[in-house]
């Protein structure tokens, strides 16, 4: 049940567009960036920034994948963790300064997940993380480095993301599970 719209397209437009200016603030010259986009909707932002810096920087970045959602476990003797099926990135990551790109930011294991993935890749530069909406009830010391928007939820409501590629629409809405 759809309670309250956080982002109109246009909100989306702004926020990605300034997401990438701090990219370039904190990264002068976008030398020897990755943008890594966590499925699903983590990718279509990735995407989106990357074309934005080509358009402003006329630099072209490479990209990657991360593919993490939650293992659900049968037994229920742990919970739900989330665990990274597969990575695609184009290339060696040592040294590299490495940009993740997800939709939501919650307990932040998701990214702890992409982190130790990366870490068995090789030994990165730097870690940066990128979020549209961090909706609180953080359980890791996990923070973004840009941010679209907080918004606080209770526990019992989701952020709806819809991105138009997949949604036909750019709209980020609070929702009642
Ligand atoms: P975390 O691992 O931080 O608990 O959750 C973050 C991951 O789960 C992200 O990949 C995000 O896509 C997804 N997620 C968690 N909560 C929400 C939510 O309220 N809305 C959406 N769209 N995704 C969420
Ligand atoms: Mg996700």
């Amino acid at each position: 049940r759809e309670k309250a719209v956080v982002m109109t397209a246009e909100d989306m437009e702004r926020v990605l567009r300034r997401i990438a200016n701090e990219i370039i603030e904190r990264n002068r010259g976008l030398q020897d960036l990755i943008i890594l986009g966590i499925q699903r909707r983590g990718v279509y932002l990735a995407s989106r920034i990357r074309k934005i810096l080509l358009e402003s920087e006329g630099v072209k970045l490479p990209k990657g994948e991360l593919d993490i959602t939650l293992y659900r476990d049968d037994l229920a003797v742990l919970s739900d963790e989330p665990i990274v099926h597969s990575t695609s990135i184009p290339m060696d990551v040592s040294g590299k300064t490495l940009v993740l790109v997800d939709d939501v930011l919650f307990t932040g294991r998701t990214i702890r997940a992409a982190l130790e993935a990366l870490m068995d890749l090789g030994r990165p530069g730097a870690v940066q993380l990128a979020i549209l909406v961090d909706r609180g009830h953080r359980e890791l010391p996990i923070q973004p480095d840009f941010l679209g928007k907080t918004v606080p939820t209770a526990k019992s409501e989701v952020v709806e993301v819809r991105v138009k590629e997949l949604d036909g629409e750019d709209r980020v809405l609070i929702c009642e599970k």
